[in-house]
């Protein structure tokens, strides 16, 4: 059984990048920045963004994280983006979701500049993406084909199931695993929260490789694993527990003590596919630095 340790396939794919960024600074030119926006003070969001910022100063990668209370008003928030976007010191934008119910998601995403939307979520990136053509590919899915890269998973003529159909998550994973392109040539297979349970249960039973992305922790069990499949858990869930030390446990959707009994590749939770989010999304702002037409 092979652990598909998320620490080990991003370690690999932001030593390419430190390399990038050294020879960057050594020729006297400024590296990739990303500006992150958090809207709040959600616990979750403020680790994914320290994370983020975090693993920018590891590469070499110059960040910005900006803050705005859960009152902000849309106006004030679209305003700041349209000053990022305008900022040619800055190579990508993400802002970390979810927002407030009072701002408007899809507005916020439509204002961030196609060519800085490094979290790939832009109706222009993702027409982009459905295609075929080269894009910012949403950094999960993007972060789960590095990893099967990585580790050799062979995706042609595979059956994939995908459970859950998330504009961030299942349905791009679907649509990038379908297309023609490396880690593509798949047979895939969605399954939704409208999907009869004992036909999800069916389908997750005949994948060869299954991705799991709806956030019910322990979803998967070893019943619906077909041995010797690879087995990819999207999820996390912060479930209370009183005898962690956070208070809290992550878990993924996939029992890993079960699915290690008859997968033959398992992603872990934590340090699985929450590591690859973040290689993808910092390869997204090297692809956004380099697809300039100016470098200062
Ligand atoms: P979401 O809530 O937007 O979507 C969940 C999906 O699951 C929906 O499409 C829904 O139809 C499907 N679903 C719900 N119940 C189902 C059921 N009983 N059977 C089949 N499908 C069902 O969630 P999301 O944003 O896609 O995130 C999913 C999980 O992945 C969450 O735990 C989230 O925290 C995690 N996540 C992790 C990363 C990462 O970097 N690892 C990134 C994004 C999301």
């Amino acid at each position: 059984m092979l652990i598909l340790d998320g620490k080990i396939a991003s370690a690999a794919v932001k030593a390419r990048l430190l390399e990038q960024t050294k020879a960057l600074a050594e020729a006297g030119k400024r590296t990739p920045h990303l500006a992150a926006i958090l809207v709040g003070n959600n616990g979750a969001s403020e680790t994914y963004v320290a994370s983020k910022v975090k693993n920018c100063d590891e590469t070499g990668f110059g960040s910005s994280l900006i803050r705005f209370n859960d009152d902000v008003t849309e106006a004030e928030l679209l305003a700041k983006i349209n000053e990022l976007n305008a900022d040619h010191s800055v190579d990508g934008i993400l802002v970390q979701l979810p927002l407030p119910k009072h701002i408007n998601d899809e507005k916020v995403i439509e204002a961030i500049h196609p060519d800085k939307d490094v979290d790939g979520f832009h109706p222009m990136n993702i027409g982009r993406m459905v295609q075929g053509f080269d894009t910012f590919i949403p950094a999960t899915p993007y972060g789960v084909l590095l990893m099967l890269e990585h580790f050799n998973i062979e995706t042609k003529g595979k059956h994939v199931v995908v459970i859950g159909r998330s504009n961030i998550v299942g349905r791009p994973m679907s649509i990038l695993l379908s297309g023609e392109r490396p880690q593509g040539n798949a047979h895939v297979t969605i399954c939704h929260r409208h999907t009869p349970k004992q036909e999800t249960i069916k389908m997750a039973q005949q994948a060869d490789i299954l991705i799991v992305a709806v956030g019910i922790p322990e979803f998967v069990t070893a019943d619906m694993i077909k041995p010797g499949a690879v087995i990819i858990d999207v999820g996390i869930t912060r479930v209370e527990d009183a005898t962690a030390k956070k208070g809290f446990r992550i878990k993924g959707d996939v029992n890993y003590e079960q699915a290690i009994t008859k997968a033959s590749a398992v992603t872990p939770v934590p340090g699985g596919v929450g590591l690859m989010t973040i290689a993808g999304l910092l390869k997204n702002t090297m692809k956004a630095y380099e697809g300039k037409f100016y470098h200062v």
